[in-house]
C-alpha cells in the first residue's frame, strides 16, 4: 500500500513543493490550506493526478482527514513579515491550536509528524553561526513576537507530544528559503528585489544594509526536509544554506543578475529585524548526510526566470495581498 502523507500550508511556496516531491517519490498527498497566504495556482497541476487530494481547510480548526495516515508535514503559517504582522492573530492562532490539532491527528493515526519551524526562534542573534543548540534572543512582545512566539511554542508542544505520548516528531529549523512560486508580494526580500527591478523601481534596502541572510535554494530545502522526516532524529535540525549575505551586497547581486540600471534606496530598518543570520548545519550534514548543493547563482537564476514568466498584469499588481475575507482574527 502507498504511504499516504498529509502536508498542511500545501499551497503556499514550500507546502506546493513539498507536494511536488512526495508524488514524485510515490506517496499519496493530501494537501490542506485555507488559502490565507497561498493560491490554488501553485498547486493547480496536481488536481489530474490520482495520488492527490485537497482539503480547504483552516487547521486552526478541529483537523479530520479519512482513511490512514502515515506522515504529516505541517507548514501551514504566514511566513513573511509583513504578512504575520497584518495577520497576527491568525499566525499565533495557526502555530498553537493548529499545531496542536495536528500533533492529536498525529496521535489519532499513529503517523510521524515532522513541523516547520524556523531561524526566528534564533530571534536576533546574539550567537554566530546559530547551533541547534542556542536558546534565542526574541523580544515577546515586539512586532515579530507573534510568529517568533508561536513557532517557539510549536517546538515546545512538539517535543511534549513525543516526551509524553511517544509519539514520532521531528522539527525542522528553516532558514530563508527561496525559488519559484513565493508570492510576488509577500514583501520577503527575494520577491521584493527582483519585483522591483523587473518593474523599474528602485531597490529598497532596509537600514544600511549591513544585516546579513543567508538564502537556501528550495529544492535544496525540499531534500534536506524529506531526508529530515524519513531519519530517526526528534531533536531539532537547521535546514539553510550557510553561505552569508549582506542585504546591500544581495541588491547589488540582483541589480547585476537582472541588468537593471536602478538604484538603491534606503528605508527604516524595521523593528526587531535580525541583525545576522547563518546556519551552523554541521547537524545536517552528520545526521541527514545533507547539504545545500544549489548556488546563489544557479538559485537566483531559476527564480528570476519565474518571476519574469508572470503576467504584466501580476506583475504590476503590486499591493500586497488582501486579508479582509479573513478579517475574523
Ligand atoms: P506561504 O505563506 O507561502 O505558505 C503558507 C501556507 O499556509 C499558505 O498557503 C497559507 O494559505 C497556509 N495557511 C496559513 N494559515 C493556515 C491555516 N490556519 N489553515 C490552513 N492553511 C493555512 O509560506 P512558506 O514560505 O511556504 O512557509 C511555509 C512554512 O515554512 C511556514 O510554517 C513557515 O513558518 C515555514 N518557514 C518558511 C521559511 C521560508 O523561508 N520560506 C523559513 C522558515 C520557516
Ligand atoms: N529587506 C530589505 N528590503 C526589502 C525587504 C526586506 O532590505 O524590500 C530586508 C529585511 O529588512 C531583512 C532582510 O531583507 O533584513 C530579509 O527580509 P525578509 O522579509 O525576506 O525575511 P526575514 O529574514 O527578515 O524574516
Amino acid at each position: 500500500m502507498k504511504k499516504r502523507v498529509l502536508i498542511t500550508g500545501a499551497a503556499g511556496f514550500l507546502g506546493s513543493h513539498l507536494c511536488d516531491k512526495f508524488l514524485e517519490e510515490g506517496y499519496q498527498v493530501v494537501a490542506m490550506d485555507n488559502l490565507i497566504t497561498g493560491d490554488l495556482k501553485n498547486i493547480e497541476h496536481l488536481f489530474k493526478l490520482e495520488d492527490f487530494e485537497f482539503y480547504h481547510h483552516d487547521v486552526t480548526k478541529f483537523v479530520h482527514v479519512p482513511g490512514h495516515v502515515d506522515y504529516i508535514l505541517h507548514f501551514a503559517s504566514p511566513a513573511s513579515p509583513i504578512d504575520y504582522l497584518k495577520i497576527p492573530i491568525q499566525t499565533l492562532k495557526v502555530g498553537s491550536l493548529g499545531t496542536h490539532n495536528l500533533l492529536g491527528l498525529a496521535k489519532e493515526k499513529n503517523a510521524r509528524i515532522l513541523i516547520a519551524s524556523t531561524s526566528e526562534v534564533y530571534g536576533d542573534p546574539l550567537v554566530h553561526p546559530q547551533t541547534e543548540d542556542y536558546y534565542g534572543n526574541v523580544n515577546t512582545i515586539g512586532p515579530r513576537g507573534v510568529y517568533d512566539e508561536a513557532k517557539r511554542f510549536q517546538e515546545s508542544i512538539t517535543m511534549a507530544y513525543h516526551r509524553f505520548h511517544g509519539l514520532e516528531t521531528r522539527i525542522a529549523r528553516i532558514f530563508n528559503t527561496y525559488g519559484p512560486r513565493m508570492r510576488l508580494n509577500d514583501g520577503r526580500v527575494i520577491p521584493a528585489f527582483i519585483g522591483q527591478a523587473l518593474r523599474g523601481e528602485d531597490l529598497t534596502v532596509f537600514g544600511d544594509g549591513s544585516q546579513t541572510r543567508s538564502f537556501c535554494y528550495v529544492d535544496d530545502q525540499v531534500e534536506g526536509l524529506y531526508r529530515l522526516l524519513l531519519s530517526d532524529y526528534s531533536l531539532p535540525v537547521n535546514i539553510g544554506n550557510p553561505h552569508e549575505i549582506s542585504i546591500l551586497d544581495f541588491a547589488n547581486e540582483i541589480l547585476k543578475l537582472t541588468a537593471s540600471e536602478q538604484k538603491i534606496v534606503y528605508k527604516e530598518l524595521p523593528q526587531d529585524d535580525p541583525l545576522q543570520r547563518q546556519p551552523d548545519i554541521s547537524r545536517a550534514k552528520e545526521i541527514l548526510q545533507w547539504e545545500p548543493k544549489v548556488t546563489r547563482e544557479q538559485g537566483m537564476k531559476k527564480t528570476f526566470d519565474y518571476f519574469k514568466s508572470l503576467s504584466k498584469e501580476e506583475l504590476f499588481k503590486s499591493e500586497h495581498k488582501d486579508f479582509s475575507k479573513h478579517i475574523r482574527q
